[in-house]
């Protein structure tokens, strides 16, 4: 099997620092996804209620691209580099985002869930509450709004990132968990999305990734490996975890990145 990394950022270390991880880690295929709420325009004109208090801005989409051309000055042998972007999805503002990253075309876009439709931060509403019944409800209206995004055409992604990240707020997950996640599972197949196996997940809560895995081979939906590095020392994490789950249970990798 390729090596393959379809996630992670350069808000917090070099561009170059981090391919060098990957080269170090033997991926033959890296994507680069900075959130979106890290470039100034929609940072300043959108009220994203899940964004990264520290880190770099980009101050357009200019200053972004250029970071590529450095990457392909020092040649990474072989490694084939995606230019993409993390995605939030919002209905609060879903139309002015997907008028700003259509602005160009991408090798890679990753769609992400992190605020509730209020706008609440998914990953701080409901932590430490004893309130079973609340948790539940935040598990189903958090994939709910991920069904919606699948279904939306507001930017052309190929991977709903870390689809079960709501557990880093709330354990409690409904009793009806696999049937929803086959549900997801199942609209992702019919859209030609992929689900993300993602790295950060799978270091929390490996057993719900596991969950994931299966309701994709039941729907017979694609998968995504993403580490979600911010750090050189992240770069491809779990992903051996992640391609067992692939082999075990003979899942697909998406193939929809723009060829060169
Ligand atoms: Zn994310
Ligand atoms: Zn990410």
């Amino acid at each position: 099997m390729t090596l393959v990394d379809n996630h992670n950022h350069i808000l917090l270390a070099e561009i170059t620092e981090m391919l060098a991880a990957a080269k170090a880690n033997n991926v033959s295929e890296f994507s680069i996804t900075e959130h979106v709420s890290q470039f100034r325009e929609p940072r300043e004109s959108i009220r994203f209620g899940s964004i990264h208090p520290s880190g770099r801005i980009f101050q357009s989409l200019k200053e972004y691209n250029a970071e590529f051309r450095k990457a392909d000055q020092l040649a990474y042998s072989g490694m084939k580099i995606n230019r993409g972007l993390e995605v939030d999805f919002s209905p609060r503002f879903e139309t002015k985002l997907g008028d700003f990253v259509n602005q160009e075309e991408w090798d890679i876009l990753l769609c992400s869930v992190h605020e509730f439709e209020d706008g609440k931060d998914i990953e701080k509403s409901v932590r430490g509450t004893a309130d079973t019944a609340l948790a539940y409800e935040h598990w189903r209206e958090y994939l709910r709004l991920e069904q919606k995004a699948l279904e939306s055409d507001f930017v052309p992604f190929n991977v709903l990132s870390h689809p079960v990240r709501i557990t880093r707020a709330s354990k409690a997950a409904p009793p009806e968990l696999d049937d929803l996640l086959l549900n997801l599972a199942r609209v992702a197949r019919r859209r030609n999305k992929a689900l993300e196996l993602n790295g950060r997940d799978i270091d929390y809560a490996p057993e719900l990734v596991r969950r994931l895995a299966t309701a994709c081979s039941k729907a017979d939906c694609r998968v995504s490996l993403g580490s979600d590095a911010h750090h050189p020392s992240e770069v491809f994490r779990n992903m051996g975890v992640a391609m067992a789950l692939v082999k075990e249970f003979d899942l697909e990798l998406t193939q929809q990145l723009r060829q060169p």
